[in-house]
């Protein structure tokens, strides 16, 4: 059975005292009920992703997380140490309280030059460590609009998981399916549209890594996910979890959407 996974990105918000007042609020209403009842019993796994600069005060704020709350950052450079002025190390990552890291996020890939070659030597790098990679693919608008969904979602998928062990999938590596055209833009892809290549995504493993990759890999939705949509999507079979972009910045509107979950 796999773990519901909600993952909050926080891309370029909130300094480290709005972090500290956004889980104020969060743990608070983690020791009030519905939660605290339930998040005991739960198959479900929260994961947040502020900025490296927040990483510090959310750990220390996690500390009083149930079990199954966790960090992850945006993203990180694939070597150990050198003069890359600017960059992450996984290991510095994994020293800030991580357990997980986005890589490919469309941000990343159509703001800053990230390519399907440099997803996958952070994918390893980040496999080299005990953080696990987030990798997320997607489709543009045009593509969509040209029949190419598939295609491309295929290549990123295969290109990113490119020389990685069939048995640390499972396990260590979450695909999440973002189509561009759906994030941050209040658009979401229905059900079926996200359930279907979600879908194809797990095949595609099952096909290229084996089937038992493919039953363990956690696929996530991401694209304005909200608590209004959130229960639709997550009641599909393919569909283990969600990444959360704008929705996740508030308390309240996080928490709503794990409510749904
Ligand atoms: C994201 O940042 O990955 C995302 C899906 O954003 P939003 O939920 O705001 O569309």
């Amino acid at each position: 059975m796999r773990k519901m996974l909600i993952a909050g990105n926080w891309k370029m918000h909130m300094t480290a005292g709005e972090t500290e007042q956004f889980f104020r609020e969060f743990m608070a209403s983690l020791r009030q009920p519905p939660f605290r009842e339930a998040l005991g019993r739960s198959r479900l796994e929260v994961a947040l992703f502020p900025p490296f600069t927040s990483l510090y005060v959310a750990a220390f704020a996690l500390e009083e997380a149930p079990r199954g709350f966790s960090l992850g950052a945006q993203t990180v450079h694939w070597e150990t140490h050198g003069a890359f002025t600017g960059e992450i190390s996984p290991a510095m990552v994994e020293e800030s309280g991580c357990r997980y890291c986005l890589v490919g996020h469309s941000e990343r890939r159509h703001l800053f030059g990230e390519t399907d070659e440099m997803t996958n030597l952070k994918v390893r790098a980040l496999l080299a460590t005990s953080l696990r990679p987030v990798l997320c693919v997607g489709e543009t608008l045009a593509e969509r609009e040209r029949g190419e969904t598939f295609t491309v979602v295929r290549r990123q998928l295969l290109k990113g998981l490119e020389s990685v062990p069939a048995h640390r999938l499972g396990q260590d590596v979450v695909v999440a399916y973002e189509p561009v055209w759906a994030i941050g833009t209040g658009k979401t892809a229905s059900d079926d549209d996200a359930q279907e290549v979600c879908h194809f995504l797990r095949s595609v493993v099952g096909d290229q890594l084996g089937a038992e990759g493919a039953e363990s890999l956690r696929v996530l939705y991401g694209g304005s996910v909200k608590a209004e949509n959130s229960a639709g999507l997550m009641a599909r079979p393919d569909i283990d979890g969600a990444l959360v972009g704008g929705a996740s910045l508030k308390s309240d509107s996080f928490l709503a959407i794990l409510r749904e979950s």
